[in-house]
């Protein structure tokens, strides 16, 4: 029986919207064109492009969860265009390298929103408003100071921002500095996970939610998925699960499954929108990659502060109920030494989510089988990778070679991981490592 991954904590972005209907789960036998397995960013997204590109197909979607439920509605909703990392020179073409990716996740991005316009899904849910990579450490200022040299390389705009301008943003002066990039485009992920799953609904295409997928059996030339309670036949399968392939048997000890983790305040009053002053809106991500990010948000659900920090390594996919204890009191830390004006503020919700890594950082993505295709591992940054891959699946499997497709496809499989205990111990202590060296950056 296949098992589905543990997500500790509530999904708090969902908690924020209006209660809605939830969609039916699987109830009996279906036959279909099209079976996609997951409605995170890469199912609904292969999804999407099937339903416009072949629009007399019929497309069942399964989720494991409600709608918004898993990672894809967990997740800090920075929808990144730019790597984390650029290359120093251009050694081997890693300009021209660093440019197709910026290329690429803006393409993405661009998807996301001609389907935002298109389906009508609300504007809350996609904002163009650019982030911030915060220093609050001179290393961290060293490291902004680097990556702005290689953003004018590759013609790039970008802003600084001194102390003072990060807190007439944000509002506290915990920032030494800042580097403001304009392309990032902040999403409320479960709003837009919630809304593109409605909206993508027709007579041709269902979604049915609490519905894991137990067993994928070939029978002839289509592929049979059993439910608790039912049973989808079709031809063409994506499987856009993340991590979650390797339960399917695939990609097997090359994927590492990595958890971080979330909190939300309670909502704040006027007078603590007062006290705190600075923007209504604003994004930042850490100068150190084990960081903080923290994120200002406004609209439903009232005015609060998201932040997200630690990570922790979970081979079997099912982190102790208990880390949740452990990570609160960081996020506390992290969230009084920025925000000391309001003491009076709690973390009313913090989370968990899974996230799929692999060690040369390639996604695990082809066709695994005649009809049975995957659009999985999105190394951390889902919102934008999850997006391509899906759309690539898709496009793949209706025998569209794109440029992206080709690149996935010439791209080396995810890397075996060494022995188990090995990579426990090696994952675990460069975690442990990393955060330690963050410092204030954490
Ligand atoms: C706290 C946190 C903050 C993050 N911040 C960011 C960020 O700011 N920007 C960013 O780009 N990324 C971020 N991420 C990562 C991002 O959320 C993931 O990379 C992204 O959700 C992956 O998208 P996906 O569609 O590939 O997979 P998922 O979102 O994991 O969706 C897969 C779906 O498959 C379903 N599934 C699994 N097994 C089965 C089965 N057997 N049957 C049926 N369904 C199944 C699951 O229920 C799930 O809904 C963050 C993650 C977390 C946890």
């Amino acid at each position: 029986m296949i098992s589905v991954s543990q997500n500790p904590g509530p999904s708090a972005w969902n908690e924020l919207l209006p209660n809605r209907k939830t969609l039916p789960s699987l109830l009996g036998n279906l036959t279909s064109d099209w079976l996609i397995v997951g409605a995170g960013f890469a199912g609904l997204s292969a999804a999407r492009r099937v339903q416009k590109e072949a629009p007399n197909d019929r497309i069942v979607i399964l989720d494991a969860q409600g709608l918004a439920s898993g990672p894809a509605g967990r997740n800090s909703g920075f929808m990144i265009d730019l790597p984390h990392d650029l290359a120093s020179d251009d050694y081997g073409g890693q300009i021209e390298n660093d440019r197709k990716t910026i290329r690429q996740n803006r393409s993405a991005i661009n998807f996301a929103k001609e389907t935002v316009e298109a389906l009508g899904l609300p504007t809350e849910c996609f904002k163009e408003i650019g982030k911030i990579n915060g220093a609050a450490t001179t290393k961290g200022i060293r490291h902004n100071n680097d990556y702005a040299k290689h953003l004018s390389k590759l013609g790039e705009n970008y802003e600084y921002l001194d102390a003072n301008s990060m807190k007439n943003i944000t509002g506290t002066n915990y920032y030494k500095g800042g580097l403001f990039t304009p392309g990032t485009v902040m999403i409320q992920p479960a709003l837009y996970i919630r809304a593109l799953g409605e909206k993508i609904l027709s007579n041709r295409v269902r979604l049915y939610e609490s519905s894991p997928v137990e067993e994928l059996n070939k029978i002839g030339s289509d592929w049979q998925a059993k439910t608790p309670k039912g049973l989808v036949t079709a031809s063409k399968v994506i499987l856009a699960v993340n991590g979650n392939i390797e339960n399917f048997g695939y990609f097997h000890n090359s994927l590492l499954h990595i958890y971080t983790y979330g909190s939300i305040t309670q909502k704040l009053t006027p007078d603590q929108i007062k006290t705190l002053g600075g923007k209504k809106e604003w994004g930042i991500t850490p100068a150190d990659p084990l960081g903080t990010t923290v994120r200002r948000i406004s609209g439903i659900g009232g005015d609060r502060i998201v932040i997200r920090n630690r990570f922790t390594y979970n081979p079997n996919m099912s982190p102790n109920k208990s880390i949740l204890d452990n990570v609160l009191r960081s996020h506390v830390k992290s969230f009084s030494d920025r925000f000391p004006m309001l003491k009076d503020i709690k973390l009313s919700q913090t989370w968990g989510g899974h996230l799929t890594l692999s060690r040369n950082n390639v996604a695990a993505f082809g066709e695994l089988k005649p009809g049975l295709f995957s659009a999985c591992c999105q190394n951390g940054l889902g919102t934008v990778k999850g997006t391509l891959h899906g759309l690539a699946a898709a496009d793949l499997a209706m025998g569209k070679k794109t440029a992206l497709v080709e690149q996935l496809l010439n791209n080396p499989k995810p890397k075996k991981l060494p022995f188990k205990p090995l990579t426990k111990i090696a994952v675990s202590s460069r975690i442990k490592l990393g955060e330690l060296l963050a410092g204030k950056e954490l």
